[in-house]
């Protein structure tokens, strides 16, 4: 089951590169699943199952959905509103379980890191982790939630392409990552502040893998994620990021409704296959065709085209002419990422004045062109510095990251 990929270094080198790693891990289910990922339905079957009477149904989904998703509860001894006999029941045959945190950084500038480990059979060696990052800002806090351990995709300037394990998350292990991060935050309903506002007020689905290659899970999961009656994140607060999985991008404006980034980082196909490989499956202007048609694409729901910023390779004012050319006509807001660099990458960041003078040409032309300030550079929690210790970097490789990532 393991050693099925393909990829390698060389593979990961430029435009001969594969689009895709195959083979995907399993996900072995447990032998006492949680409950956190389903919905209402599921729940609703999977009580049928345990003897709970169809006339009672209705009302226990009710019950512990508000637990699960309102209060946060961790275990159904919790559940007070919920008669005891019936708590034992549950307590049996289910769990609330999220993923475990394995390790919790907390950057200077208040940017945490969760290292998360996530079940993979009854072997606690195959254990697969994946990492969630907290943003605080003023008036929002971001959470970066990932899709997959890994990345099929081979994106020649991101550090998760690189990572050879590669396994699907489930919906619970998504929706798991938002409510790891208000446990630890200490954010659900009942929390004591003088606002009483949430501190995880936003999604974005940036973290690792490639949300629309795991479609269903991450659907499924935005949906309870945005349910009102739960997590009650707004569809408009929720961000999905991606290269460019062009069957997909209608499906997510159909089936999920929220706002759409996409990691564009080039304006010619040429320069794109090499730097997003999917783009020879799928090309730039079947790619924008998808964003002209994209449900809701007005001014208040504009799509974030990412733009990261590579030293003489996108960096050009003849490439911010293009771009802004070829965005005619799409309610867009360009994100200009400066690259952030890992061991062994070929790239390097633009210089801060080509970034300005890119920014500016962008804005002058009617865009909104935000600069994205890297965050959680000391913990390695930035764009594409994510890669989890699936496969262990040696300290010597931590140490130089560590050092691209605070000097450059
Ligand atoms: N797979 C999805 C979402 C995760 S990546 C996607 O590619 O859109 C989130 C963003 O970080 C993407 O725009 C990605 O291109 C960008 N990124 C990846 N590696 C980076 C790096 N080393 N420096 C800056 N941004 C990077
Ligand atoms: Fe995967 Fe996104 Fe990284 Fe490309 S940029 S390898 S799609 S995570």
């Amino acid at each position: 089951m393991t050693d099925t990929l393909t990829h390698s270094p060389e593979a990961h080198s430029g435009a001969n590169a594969p689009l895709e790693k195959i083979a995907l891990e399993t996900y072995v289910p447990l032998a006492k699943p949680s409950l956190v990922g389903l919905s209402r339905a599921e729940i609703s079957d999977r009580l049928g199952a345990i003897g709970v009477q169809p006339s009672q149904r209705k009302m226990r989904v009710q019950q512990l959905w508000h637990w699960i998703y309102v209060r946060g509860a961790q275990n159904f001894a919790d559940m007070t509103s919920i008669s005891k006999d019936m708590r034992s029941t549950l307590e049996t045959h289910f769990t609330v379980a999220r993923p475990e945190v394995v390790a919790e950084q907390i950057s200077s500038d208040g940017t945490r890191k969760w290292l998360l480990r996530l079940p993979s059979g009854d072997s606690i060696e195959k254990a697969h982790e994946v990492e969630c990052v907290y943003i605080p800002e003023t008036d929002r806090g971001t959470l970066c939630v990932s899709s997959q351990v890994g990345c099929t995709l081979t994106c020649s300037f991101c550090h998760t392409g690189t990572q050879r394990l590669v396994r699907n998350l489930t919906a619970g292990e998504i929706v798991g990552q938002i409510m790891v991060a208000r446990d630890r935050l200490n954010d659900w309903a009942d929390r004591e502040t003088p606002t009483g506002s949430r501190l995880v007020t936003n999604v974005v689905m940036m973290g690792m893998g490639e949300p629309l290659y795991n479609f269903e899970a991450v659907r499924d999961a935005l949906l309870i994620v945005s349910d009102n009656e739960g997590i009650g994140i707004s569809r408009r607060r929720i961000t999905l990021s991606t290269s460019g999985v062009v069957p997909n991008i209608a499906r997510t404006g159909d089936e999920i409704g929220v706002m759409l980034a996409i990691s564009l980082h080039a304006v010619r196909d040429e320069l794109r296959d090499e730097l997003v490989p999917l783009n020879r499956k799928y090309p730039i202007a079947e790619l924008l065709k998808a964003c002209r048609d994209y449900p809701g694409s007005s001014n208040a729901r504009r799509i974030t085209f990412e733009y990261v910023m590579l030293k003489g390779v996108n960096d050009s004012l003849d490439d911010a002419k293009l771009l802004v050319k070829m965005l005619k006509g799409i309610h867009a807001k360009i994100n200009l990422i400066p690259f952030n660099p890992w061991p062994g990458t070929r790239y390097e960041c633009s210089d801060w004045d080509q970034i300005e003078k890119f920014s500016e040409y962008i804005f002058n032309a009617g865009y909104s062109s935000p600069v994205r300030t890297p965050r959680g550079r000391d913990i390695l929690a930035a764009c594409g510095q994510l890669k989890s210790e699936t496969e262990k970097l040696s300290a010597r490789e931590r140490q130089a990251l560590r050092a691209m990532a605070m000097t450059d």
